[in-house]
């Protein structure tokens, strides 16, 4: 349906058409509705639409740029129509376009070999705003187009100023553009293609499918290096390809006490208790581990009537022991009580918790005699969750002895954290709050943490496994004369190295 032009008319005469609805501060008619339902051309909608500018109608702004987007190629003389339009209302609005109109004028701007006004779009929009985060779409198309165009010079300058200015980063935007940032550079410039990947690293940015589709399609040119497919066992203890090994990301002793002085910040109060007062003995070549008691405890029990299991963590207390090492367990101080809350940790999978209903269990002869066994052998420490999470007891007693054999020069990571938990909560309040970077939390975890999982036999549990840490960091990788870069979920790598 064409869009009746006296209509609009009409509408104008009457003043529908530039009404503003105060209340609910939208246009009538919308300019989704009018492209959308009403079938509007584009050159029809923008009549209306640059008519519209006090207020600016920034939403309608977002609508008219994506079609306009997905329009192209577009009259060179209409881009620059819409484009001196998005100049207005970039300086006269007192916000300027949204990141979705930006997106779309810098795609089309690049699109039609105006890179340089897209740019100067940027620079202003970010000093008209100085103090609100950038987002990184309205910067990605740009990137996008130096990377295709090859000119990667000015795609690293870009992405240096994107970073100067604290854009933010989602990894499954940048990575897959840094990807291929990285798949050009690889070939011509040697150097930057290690800058590139330094980036990655830092991402800590794991491939997808498609960019490794990308990757092996991009890099085939490239006579003087091969791209090599490896299984996660063909890179024990070295890679099968190029014989380098993996390495593993350390945590230094001043980033370990970045960590104990956030972590101690995080808690209302000192949480100087039995962990970091009697720090037992590790016997040579012995490990301390710290268990994290009720992630252990509620292994495969949240469902309704799951119990939190004492024998669980008592049978991993053994078995660890038994081994010869030392063992601590953090657990919630109401566990300790004659009567306990007993929480249903998965929503998505269990009704109860959505309907917010409590559980409580009253404790066992054997619960007792579990608990005061760990007392006696003063291993249990009680996490008072008043005082705080009781996650953050064992991230605090895990990086306080760590920090300890660090000062003593034991080079050696002595100290393990048994728990599944990926602690996301904490990552954010960590990152956000306290300036500790993710990278960092993600190399302690990987030094530190280590995993548990129950074995059955007929459907009765036999034993609990521990999962040791990778002896490597799943990072993009630089050894001089070889590269390796992660890919997601099957655990497997790249190796770039020369033939
Ligand atoms: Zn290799």
């Amino acid at each position: 349906m064409q869009w009746p032009r006296r209509s609009f008319s009409l509408l104008r005469a009457h003043g529908i058409v530039r009404q503003l609805s105060q209340k609910s501060r939208r246009f009538m008619p919308e300019v989704h509705y009018m492209l959308r339902r009403q079938k509007a051309s584009l050159e029809e909608t923008f009549a209306v639409l640059r008519e519209r500018t006090a207020p600016y109608d920034i939403k309608g702004c977002d609508t008219f740029y994506f079609f306009c987007l997905q329009a192209t190629p577009l009259e060179p003389a209409f881009v620059t129509d819409i484009a001196a339009f998005f100049r207005r209302v970039l300086e006269e609005d007192a916000q300027g376009p949204h990141d979705g109109a930006f997106s779309s004028m810098v795609a089309i701007l690049t699109q039609t070999g105006r890179a340089d006004v897209a740019v100067e779009f940027l620079k202003r929009k970010h000093e008209k705003n100085p103090s609100a985060q950038p987002h990184y779409r309205s910067y990605a198309p740009l990137l996008e187009h130096y990377i295709q165009a090859n000119e990667l010079e000015k795609a690293w300058a870009f992405w240096k100023y994107i970073q100067s200015i604290g854009t933010t980063q989602p990894a499954d935007k940048v990575g897959p553009t840094l990807v291929s940032f990285a798949s050009a550079a690889l070939g011509t410039d040697i150097a930057l293609f290690r800058e590139v990947l330094g980036v990655l690293r830092e991402l800590r940015y794991q491939l997808t499918p498609e960019d490794v589709a990308l990757w092996l399609s991009a890099t085939e040119q490239h006579g003087d290096w091969t791209t090599t497919q490896l299984a996660h066992a063909a890179m024990l203890p070295a890679c099968q390809k190029c014989s380098t090994p993996l390495t593993k990301l350390p945590v230094s002793t001043a980033e370990l006490d970045q960590l104990l002085a956030a972590v101690e910040t995080m808690c209302i109060e000192s949480t100087s208790g039995s962990l970091s007062a009697t720090p037992r003995q590790v016997p040579p070549g012995k490990k301390h581990y710290i268990l994290d008691g009720p992630n252990i405890a509620y292994l495969n029990q949240n469902f309704e009537g799951g119990a939190f299991r004492f024998d669980y963590v008592d049978q991993l207390v053994k078995q660890i022991e038994a081994d010869g090492h030392v063992v601590s367990v953090t657990m919630p101080a109401y566990y300790f009580e004659e009567v306990s809350y007993l929480s249903v940790k998965t929503a998505a999978r269990n009704p109860y918790k959505k309907t917010g209903t409590r559980y409580y269990r009253t404790r066992t002869a054997e619960d007792k005699a579990f608990i005061d066994a760990w007392e006696a052998a003063s291993l249990a420490f009680r996490a008072r969750r008043e005082v705080a999470s009781d996650d953050l007891y064992w991230m605090y007693g895990t990086f306080y002895l760590l920090a300890m054999d660090a000062k003593a020069g034991i080079e050696t990571t002595r100290v393990n954290v048994v728990s599944n938990d990926e602690i996301k909560d904490h990552i954010v309040a960590l990152d956000e709050q306290h300036g500790v970077s993710r990278d960092l939390i993600e190399r302690w975890k990987g030094t530190a943490r280590v995993g548990v999982s129950l074995g059955f036999v007929a459907r009765k549990v036999a034993h609990i496994r521990l999962h040791d840490p990778l002896p490597f960091s799943r990072v993009a990788q630089d050894h001089g004369d070889s590269f390796h870069l992660p890919i997601a979920d099957s655990g497997s790598w790249l190796c770039i190295s020369r033939p």
